[in-house]
């Protein structure tokens, strides 16, 4: 069942759980999630970077989900991260995403509201629910890349002022979780996403949320934090599933034979975090 990114979110909030949102790039990584969810029922946010969706073809991306959503007896929401460009966010809402995300966290305070607040109207008009990024989170992530230096952490009471003059439905804060591998291990800043949670009334969303350790993410999911975004895991267990297929047995040509083992190591690692966060059984009717 395909719902917006705001009824999903709503639901982790009354019910203090945190929603995975995993990126999704082809036939294989959705399957994984779905089966996942399906298993646990658990709601869950499938969501494609305009990356994915230039790789992939929007046609495909919102197909398989929809697909997805049909077959799968779970609330799910198709979200597009990190939506910076105006034209892409509104092909995504045209072709049937429930959720967009808007991110124009590089620019300052006044010029993120003012573009914020227009995707919002938009969205809104046609029950689309929007996230918006305040603060920058460092690492990579497809096109977008924030040096160390330059990464920097929410203010909880500019961050009550974006939400009250834009109207977003959830908002990416930055805490010291990074996109990309992680080099040593992060240091996430509890007591602010505490300090924002007590002064913003939509749901905190985590990027960068791969690598972290378990005992972090439920101490942010306590702290607030109701949406956690996952790419780099899945990733890593994609490539390490085929690359171990590929190398004991060379001679394999049946993209089936080397794809399966993947999914299956997709489908364990999005199972995994899903009970880390307490999604695990929220499903509803
Ligand atoms: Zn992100």
């Amino acid at each position: 069942m395909l719902v917006t990114g705001k009824q999903i979110l709503e639901h982790a909030d009354q019910n203090g759980y945190a929603v995975g949102a995993f990126n999704v790039n082809n036939m294989e990584i959705i399957q994984a999630i779905a089966e996942a969810a399906g298993d646990l029922k658990a709601p869950v946010i499938l969501q494609a970077s305009q990356g994915a969706i230039k790789y992939a073809g929007i046609e495909y991306i919102t197909g398989l989900v929809k697909t997805t959503a049909e077959l799968v007896d779970v609330p799910m929401a198709l979200h597009l991260d990190h939506g910076t460009d105006f034209d892409e966010i509104m092909k995504c809402i045209r072709n049937g995403f429930t959720s967009v995300m808007i991110d124009a966290s590089k620019h300052e305070l006044e010029e993120n509201i003012r573009l914020t607040k227009e995707i919002v109207r938009i969205a809104h008009s046609v029950g689309v629910s929007v996230e918006a990024e305040l603060g920058k989170i460092g690492g990579t992530e497809d096109h977008i890349v924030v040096s160390e230096a330059e990464a920097t952490y929410t203010d909880p009471e500019e961050a009550r002022i974006f939400v009250e003059e834009t109207g977003v439905d959830s908002l990416a804060i930055a805490v010291g979780t990074a996109h990309g591998v992680y080099k040593g291990e992060p240091k996430v800043d509890i007591e602010r996403i505490k300090e924002i949670d007590r002064v913003v009334p939509v749901p905190l969303v985590l990027h960068g949320s791969s690598g972290v350790p378990y005992d972090t993410l439920e101490s942010a999911v306590k702290a607030g934090i109701r949406k956690i975004n996952i790419d780099t895991d899945i990733r890593a267990s994609f490539a390490g599933a085929v690359k171990e297929f590929v190398e004991a047995n060379p001679g394999e040509i049946d993209p089936r034979k080397i794809l399966k083992p993947a999914r299956a190591r997709m489908a364990d690692t999005v199972k995994e975090k899903i009970k880390v966060f307490g999604s695990d059984g929220k499903a509803w009717k």
